[in-house]
């Protein structure tokens, strides 16, 4: 396996931003990752530790990365029926996440139908918990493998060790850094399938459609046509989808905004309520806002692009500290971001 120097990420991250790695590999198997992760110890040269990367679909790079990015491109599905209704389906981190779902939608498994046309890899699925129209990871998630990175043996991490949460997960917490992950396992239906089609336009996609009855095809392809007709397409005008978490704030605070702006939109969320961030980025003027470079997208302000395909990734950051601070200014809620900024 060839190790690249100074080697453009421009084609590997969905943003777009031209930023070099110092050193670059891509990996397609356990041993090669761990043969690179031995060879970097050894050497004992790069101080800055490695970054792995999936689809570049949920990362800005602010600048160009001093050390060693592993491409993560291992390969394989495999399936073990559990019961009459139940399959479970193993795939290898460097799988597309969107073609996989294509997968098991063509062997008729239900479960994922909802998460079609999510950019990205199965690998990184789990870090955020990734979630779209009611359905996110931890519904469906069995299982990861992980290559521990102190001691470079794999270990297993059932859902309930994954410590789910809202675009949440243990990898983006106390297992930061601290684990690659391999393969997920996900818990799928046969026969009886669950069809969720309460959350967002799904329904009345369908009904335009005239579907009455719908089958988890129905749903992916219901979902397809909504992503398609709101969210910019990476390959046409970089992104990396919904820059912010929706926050969640107390029913206190959240009751209180209401005195000032009536028609705030609120989600019950446990005892907290959840804001729709593109809700408020919206009232403070930024969709369809451009600074330089850079806008907030003109159908759905949570999504900042990349407006001439020219912007660096720190104007990228920039611009999105303004758009925190008028929310900040306004509401007294701090938006987080939901990229993996580096
Ligand atoms: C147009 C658009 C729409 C989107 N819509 C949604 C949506 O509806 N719901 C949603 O949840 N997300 C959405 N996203 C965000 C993104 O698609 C997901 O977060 C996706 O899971 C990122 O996968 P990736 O492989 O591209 O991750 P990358 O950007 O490659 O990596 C993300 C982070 O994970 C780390 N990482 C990558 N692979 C591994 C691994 N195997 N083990 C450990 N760490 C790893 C990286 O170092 C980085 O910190 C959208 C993005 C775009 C561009």
């Amino acid at each position: 396996m060839k190790i690249y120097e100074n080697f453009s990420l421009k084609d590997y991250n969905t943003f777009g931003v031209d930023v070099a790695a110092r050193y670059f590999a891509a990996v397609s198997s356990t041993d090669e990752l761990i043969g690179v992760l031995e060879s970097v110890r050894q050497k004992g040269n790069l101080d800055i530790k490695p970054l792995f990367l999936g689809g570049g679909s949920n990362i800005l790079f602010t600048k160009d990365y001093e050390g060693l990015v592993i491409h993560l491109i291992l390969k394989g599905i495999s399936e073990e029926a559990v019961s009459e209704n139940e399959v479970l389906v193993t795939a290898a981190a460097g799988e597309n996440w969107h073609s996989f779902v294509l997968f098991c939608l063509e062997q008729g498994y239900g479960g994922l139908e909802n998460l079609s046309l999510i950019p990205g890899n199965v690998g990184t699925s789990p870090m955020q918990n990734i979630g779209a129209y009611g359905v996110e990871i931890k519904d469906v998630c069995e299982k990861c493998t992980v290559l521990n990175l102190e001691t470079l043996k794999t270990e297993t991490f059932d859902s309930a060790e994954c410590k789910f949460g809202y675009r949440d997960s243990i990898f983006k917490n106390e297992g930061k850094g601290k684990y690659v992950i391999l393969d997920v396992t996900f818990r799928l239906t046969m026969k009886n399938h669950v069809i969720r089609i309460e959350y967002g336009a799904i329904k009345s996609e369908l009904e335009r459609q005239n579907i009455t009855d719908p089958t988890i095809r129905d749903v992916s392809d219901a979902v397809i046509s909504i992503r398609q007709s709101k969210l910019p397409d990476p390959k046409l005008l970089g992104n990396a989808g919904s820059f912010f978490k929706n926050p969640t704030i107390s029913k206190s605070a959240f009751e209180a905004l209401q005195q000032k702006f009536p028609e705030i939109p609120g989600y019950a969320a446990g005892q907290w309520v959840k804001v729709p961030a593109g809700w408020l980025i919206e009232q403070c003027g930024w969709k369809g806002k451009e600074i330089g470079n850079v806008a907030s997208h003109h159908l759905q302000a949570l999504v900042i692009v990349n407006k001439t395909g020219q912007a660096g990734g720190a104007e990228i950051f920039e611009f999105s500290q303004k758009i925190i601070d008028s929310v900040e200014d306004k509401f007294g809620i701090t938006l987080e971001r939901e990229v993996n900024i580096i």
